[in-house]
């Protein structure tokens, strides 16, 4: 081993040895504190929220500063305003989730009782990327406080000043034997994921997803895994083409494209393609009238996803394809923002049809009716989330009952997700399990089943020494 390796192995060693450390002082607390009190959880939630509220501005500064530009409302409304509201739905709700769920008990049972009592797991990992860096980190990290767990997050490398804001304000409000922040890159990411956690949560790309999950299969460690992938919106023939598009430039441009459950590529009926392509770049003209300029355009996150995100474009413009700009390539841009591009009738083989787009470029497809737009959804993976647009009740449920996504906004984008009261999360290779208000609770706790015998339940004839009867029961 050469001196370099040797050291990065040490480094390394550090690493891991800093993060078990942590995790041996929650896993002690823990043990002290199996079950935190409502009062106890409540005010973890206050210091949670105060964390954010008085640091709104600092917020915004470190996002924008990390991006080089992301607009000031959509830190507002997509970190800020979210993880509040994610806060407050767990506090007001906090007394009824902790409460035992009854439930009924078999007849031969009886008189006894059945429940099922929430408990606390212990220590939760939370894994979270760059394109929402404190929604993603605090709002599941909200959910386990609730559920009474010791809370160790791994913010992204790739926007460090908001990790390290996070780390600060955290820092301040919270006891690491409560929750802590671990800074750090892929290898602290690496390290974090061998941790015995007892539940880990991680919010990024289907290829670490699955590095993830290999690491904490090690350990037995349950996990939540919280992907991407490519998700379609389906413009039906009876839809309002002038609607949809405005939801799917929203949708598709909000934080410029660099949101889980973005609209990833459309699929129009064949007669409504060129339609459906002008009413988007309308659309988007509409809500970004200087899309050149104005700071409501966010900029994309690095200089890696810009290149990427061109080269897709090359790639399709070479192969042949129609290409819509909103917005000028030649426009003296602020760095790395990307011109809002409209990609027509891609071939499926080129790169913009593979990989998850994660940015302001959109595909739109011809398809020859409903049963065709169902089958190329199905020849992908199951996406996290999937978008119908018309008034057509029975093509909407065959479509909705015939396709597998995470989740459904039907005549809109997003909306699915920005709310408490529905579980988020991916199936296949988008995800698995769920989060989100009570989801989240109950992901974070386990949820124990616990029967109470009576005085007067005696199992009857089910003890030996059996009887003719016994079998009949
Ligand atoms: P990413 O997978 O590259 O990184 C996510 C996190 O994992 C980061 O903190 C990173 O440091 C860490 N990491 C990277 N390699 C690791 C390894 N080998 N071991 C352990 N940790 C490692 O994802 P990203 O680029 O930050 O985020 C974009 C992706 O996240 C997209 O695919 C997007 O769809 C997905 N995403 C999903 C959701 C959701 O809720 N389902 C939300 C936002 C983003």
């Amino acid at each position: 081993m050469g001196a370099d390796s040797a050291r990065a192995a040490e480094d390394r060693g550090d690493v891991a040895a800093r993060l078990r450390a942590v995790f041996a002082l929650q896993k002690q607390a823990f043990a002290e504190e199996p079950y935190p009190s409502q009062a106890t959880r409540a005010a973890w939630l206050d210091a949670l929220e105060r964390a954010v509220e008085t640091n709104e501005e600092r917020i915004v500064e470190a996002i924008s500063a990390d991006f080089d530009g992301r607009a000031r409302a959509e830190t507002l409304i997509g970190e800020v305003l979210t993880t509040l509201g994610a806060i407050r739905h767990a506090r007001r709700r906090l007394a009824r989730w902790m409460r035992p769920r009854r439930v009924a008990t078999p007849l031969h049972m009886l008189p006894g009782r059945s429940r099922i009592v929430p408990q606390p797991l212990g220590v939760v990992g939370i894994i979270a990327p760059w394109n929402y860096p404190l929604q993603l980190a605090l709002s599941p990290a909200a959910a386990a406080l609730a559920a009474g767990d010791r809370v160790m997050i791994k913010p992204s490398e790739i926007t460090p000043r908001t990790s390290a804001l996070m780390k600060e304000i955290l820092g301040r409000e919270f006891d690491e034997r409560v929750l802590a922040v671990a800074v750090g890159g892929v290898e602290t990411g690496a390290a974090f994921a061998e941790i015995p956690f007892d539940h880990l949560l991680f919010t990024g790309s289907t290829a670490v997803g699955r590095r993830i999950a290999e690491a904490a299969a090690k350990n037995l460690t349950p996990t939540t895994l919280e992907l991407g992938g490519k998700s379609p919106a389906i413009i039906d023939e009876s839809a309002d083409l002038a609607a949809a598009a405005r939801a799917i430039a929203h949708g598709k441009l909000f934080n410029a494209g660099q949101t889980c459950v973005a609209p990833d590529y459309v699929l129009a009926p064949r007669g409504r393609l060129d339609a459906t392509v002008e009413a988007v770049a309308e659309a988007a003209r509409a809500l970004y009238p200087e899309i050149d300029t104005t700071p409501d355009y966010t900029a994309v996150v690095s200089d890696r996803h810009f290149a990427r995100l061109k080269e897709m474009v090359e790639e399709a413009r070479a192969a042949g394809a129609r290409i819509v700009e909103v917005g000028s390539a030649n426009a003296l841009h602020p760095r790395r923002k990307l011109p809002f591009t409209i990609v027509v009738e891609p071939p499926e083989t080129i790169r913009l049809m593979k990989e998850e787009i994660f940015g302001p470029v959109l595909p739109v497809l011809a398809v020859e009716n409903a049963d065709d737009a169902i089958a190329r959804v199905n020849a992908g993976e199951r996406p996290l989330a999937l978008y119908w647009f018309g008034r057509d009740a029975e093509t909407r449920d065959k479509a909705l009952k015939r396709t597998v996504a995470g989740g459904v906004t039907v005549n809109g984008t997003l909306w699915h997700v920005a709310q408490e009261n529905l579980p988020f999360g991916g199936v296949g290779a988008s995800g698995q399990g769920a989060y989100h208000g009570e989801a989240g609770f109950e992901t974070f706790s386990h949820m124990k089943p616990v029967f109470q015998a009576s005085r007067l339940s005696s199992g009857g004839m089910l003890h030996p020494p059996y009887t003719d009867k016994t079998a009949r029961i």
